[in-house]
């Protein structure tokens, strides 16, 4: 099948800006710091998917304990029916042996398989590719494989291409539609994604969340770059929006990420003349701009209402900024 329905994620950046479909793989790279397991679990925790899996791989064990503490009081506000129910939890911490972890990643896709077959669909974080990576670099080292670029193996792009190839929608063999939604996160040392673990994630994944680091210390969250960021989606998406939001969703997301490129221009000849000196449409656009990235692009995940924000109030949001 073609992905042409959106993995709604409760999340006003992606599922406006940066959408990504159902059967679809998202990469989130990020440095330390920046967002990555907090924006995982808000995706574990709120899209609309029927089955989660979520693969803490190699990352610190007190935020797998905050996920078995949490979940188990968290309702899913698309069922209305307790979260646990619908998900599975694949822990391998970092005080964990490195065979598991390399396994860790593919026991939590064919497990996502076993359940996509069975008609769900179903979405999958892994919380670290990085670590999972790593472990594969360990491993071949002590095979004495020929190590490749910065030491790992010749072939991490292509086990990184596999993985994400196990996304995608299906018609099941009784008939039903499955499908498997793919979201990584990517830990690049340093936060510079020219290394291979980042480069090898961005060459297959069609959704790039992008977070930067200089938006975490402004404690600008969900620190996602709206001005790098991207989904390669909104071709096969936005029928959809237009039959189950509204009609003029896709002119409304044209329009309002226009503005906000507009206003990255506008923005040197601020620093330059100060704002007081612009002609008044000008004023207007940064005035737009900042509403867009204040009132509706920064969400708080920590906020009990702002957590999570439905596709129908997003919608009325943004016809509020539009108007104004
Ligand atoms: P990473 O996994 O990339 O190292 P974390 O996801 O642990 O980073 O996030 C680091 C900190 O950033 C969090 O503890 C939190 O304070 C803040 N943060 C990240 N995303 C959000 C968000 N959406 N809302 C509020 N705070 C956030
Ligand atoms: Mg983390």
């Amino acid at each position: 099948y073609a992905p042409d329905t959106p993995l709604i994620t409760g999340m006003r950046i992606l599922d406006f800006l940066f959408p990504l479909a159902k059967g679809g793989a998202a990469g989130i790279p990020g440095p330390f710091g920046s967002g990555k397991t907090v924006t995982q679990q808000s995706l574990a925790k709120y899209s609309d998917a029927q089955i989660v899996v979520y693969i803490g791989c190699g990352e610190r064990g007190n935020e797998m304990t905050e996920v078995l503490d949490e979940f188990p009081h968290l309702i899913d506000p698309n069922t209305g029916k307790p979260l646990m129910n619908r998900t599975v939890m694949i822990a391998n911490t970092s005080n964990m042996p490195v065979a598991a972890r390399e396994a860790s990643v593919y026991t939590g896709i064919t497990i996502a398989e076993y359940f996509r077959d069975m008609g769900y669909d179903v979405a999958l974080m892994a919380d670290s590719t990085s670590r999972w990576a790593e472990a594969m670099r360990e491993i071949s080292s002590r095979l004495e494989e020929m190590p490749g670029e910065e030491g790992y193996p010749a072939y991490l792009s292509s086990r990184i291409a596999e993985f994400y190839e196990r996304a995608g929608r299906v018609e099941t063999l009784n008939g039903e539609d499955g499908s498997i939604t793919v979201i990584g996160a990517v830990s690049p040392p340093g936060g510079d994604i020219s290394e291979p673990v980042s480069q090898g994630t961005l060459r297959i994944v069609k959704v790039f969340w992008g977070l930067d680091a200089g938006l975490a210390r402004q404690r600008h969250f969900p620190a996602i770059n709206w001005l790098n960021s991207y989904s390669l989606y909104p071709q096969s998406l936005d029928q959809w929006f237009r039959d189950n939001i509204a009609q003029d969703f896709p002119e409304v997301r044209i329009e309002l990420s226009g503005l906000l490129q507009i206003e990255s221009e506008l923005q040197e000849i601020v620093q330059l003349v100060g704002y007081d000196a612009l002609p008044e449409p000008e004023k207007g656009i940064l005035d737009t701009a900042r509403s867009i990235r204040e009132d509706y692009l920064q969400q708080s995940a920590f906020d009990e209402v702002d957590t999570y924000t439905s596709i129908q109030k997003q919608h009325k949001m943004l016809f509020t900024i539009l108007d104004f």
